[in-house]
């Protein structure tokens, strides 16, 4: 099932998206869920077309937590090594993207003032399901919910500048999620994709992650209980590249859909 968070006529409600077509070409319709699908819930049989509905970023996080450095081609694009001097597997880079940095399908990427290179970052995103913590990784699909698409939205020159990641990847707008949550999905091979302006700058496959989607959860539940609607990312393939005012920016998943974003100057 597909569900999507959107607002009409100020109301704000999920709804099972059902129809072949795509954001796009239309033909898309929204069966209204009676409560929050982190618990049992009943669709309410009330359809609404989904180009009569604002989409909203179809969860609200308390945390996005971030994996860094999980796709190998990636890592050595920017210059690390995903083994230590040892020869080990590099522990998982993880850092925090703040609520505040949470936007959904069709809202601007504000540019920030304080950088002059943003980059795009395609990502899998787990929609965590129910409150839980060490979780281990046998056990990791009780507790998913399901899964978007994202964009980890980087002001590349301030994360070499600064020490830690936390504006360079935690700004406003810098965490785009949707367009809705397919919770229906095997994530361990699934195509993605990044095109600016319509051009592909990054294609990968997650069968490709350094480490798993339920190795990831177990890692970061290993440290911190995790709420129902938290986001875990998982890393961005090979092919990061400038985002300029005016880009438009997609991702898209196989199985989910695409998140299209457009860069515009910060107000
Ligand atoms: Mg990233």
């Amino acid at each position: 099932m597909r569900i999507a968070r959107f607002s009409i006529d100020g109301n704000v409600a999920f709804g099972a998206v059902e129809g072949d077509g795509t954001i796009e070409s239309g033909g898309l319709v929204l069966d209204i869920i009676k409560g929050i699908p982190y618990a049992d819930f009943e669709l309410s049989g009330v359809k609404v077309p989904l180009d009569k509905v604002r989409l909203l970023p179809p969860v609200l996080p308390s945390k996005v937590v971030a994996i860094g450095r999980n796709y190998a081609e990636h890592a050595a694009e920017l210059g690390h090594s995903i083994v230590d001097d040892q020869g080990r597997p590099e522990i998982p880079v993880t850092f925090f993207k703040p609520s505040t940095s949470v936007i959904g399908p069709g809202d601007p990427i504000a540019y920030p003032s304080f950088s002059s290179e943003l980059h795009h970052e395609a990502e899998l995103a787990v929609v965590i399901g129910r409150m839980c913590r060490e979780v281990p990784p046998s056990r990791v699909k009780d507790v998913v919910l399901g899964y978007t698409a994202a964009n980890d939205v980087t002001a590349r020159d301030v994360q070499k500048r600064e020490k830690q990641w936390a504006r360079a990847k935690g700004f406003d707008t810098s965490c785009p999620l949707g367009p809705w949550v397919e919770t229906d999905l095997d994530p361990a091979d699934l195509t993605i994709q990044c095109t600016v302006n319509g051009e592909q700058r990054q294609l990968g496959r997650t069968s490709d992650m350094v480490r798993s989607v339920a190795e990831l959860v177990a890692h970061v539940s290993e440290a911190m209980t995790l709420l129902p609607g938290d986001v875990i990312l998982t890393g961005t393939p090979a092919g990061v590249g400038p985002l300029n005012v005016g880009d438009e920016v997609a991702v898209t998943i196989e199985g989910i859909g695409t998140l299209t974003n457009k860069v515009i100057k910060r107000g």
